[in-house]
């Protein structure tokens, strides 16, 4: 991918075999039992990685969870603290911590940009089955913990200064790292056709 391109276009197709070209390395390193999309840009690649996933792992209902975040937009007058930082939920799971618990939850987003949305996904979901432990006895605790596991995967990871780090050891999976571009994604055209045209262009002009 062109370090020299502003905006890059990707298309349905693209991302179709991003995330086909991923899956099996997913499949048998992390093997998951839950997909939490994070939405809206998550949407599409967790349903698309399900139908991979299901033709290599057997007996899976492998359901897709939703949450919804999105980077505070600063708003004139604002904090320092306010501008540009905080991620907020627009949507979450109900009874997450059950949900979570003995499960292997694998986080789906399209883009791990500045990190701080990915960041916030996984320590908020890890505090969650945190919550629910304390619902079971001290004894049962460890073993329990040990039964629920995170990874992420993103479609595109850009190569950049993060401005959030993950816990060591994260499975982190990414269909294709790029340079730090404005990708344009092709659930945000407005007219389709003319999309796929420029993202044929963008790709030519390699
Ligand atoms: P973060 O900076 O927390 O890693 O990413 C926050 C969100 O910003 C992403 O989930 C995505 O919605 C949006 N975003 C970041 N980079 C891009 C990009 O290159 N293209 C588009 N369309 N959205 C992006």
């Amino acid at each position: 991918m062109a370090d020299q391109v502003k905006h890059w276009r990707v298309t349905y197709n693209d991302i179709h075999n991003l995330i086909r070209k991923t899956t099996p390395k997913i499949a048998q390193e992390f093997n998951p039992d839950l997909l939490i999309a994070i939405g809206g840009g998550g949407f599409f690649p967790a349903r698309v990685m399900r139908t991979f996933l299901r033709e290599q792992t057997v007996n899976k209902a492998l359901q897709i969870q939703a949450i919804g975040l999105s980077l505070y937009e600063p708003v004139e007058g604002g904090t320092v603290e306010q501008i540009g930082n905080e991620v907020i939920r627009t949507q979450w799971l109900s009874q997450p911590g059950k949900l979570l618990l003995g499960k292997r939850n694998l986080i789906v987003d399209e883009v791990d940009d500045t990190r701080k949305t990915l960041h916030y996904a996984l320590s908020e979901l890890k505090k969650d089955v945190e919550l629910e432990l304390l619902s079971y006895p001290e004894s049962e605790r460890g073993a329990l913990r040990s039964a629920t596991s995170f990874a992420i995967f993103v479609v595109h990871n850009k190569l950049k200064d993060k401005l959030a780090d993950l816990p060591a050891g994260t499975p982190y999976f990414s269909g294709e790292d790029v340079g730090d571009v404005w990708l344009d994604y092709p659930w945000e055209a407005i007219n389709i056709e003319q999309h796929d045209r420029d993202a044929a262009t963008d790709k030519a002009t390699l």
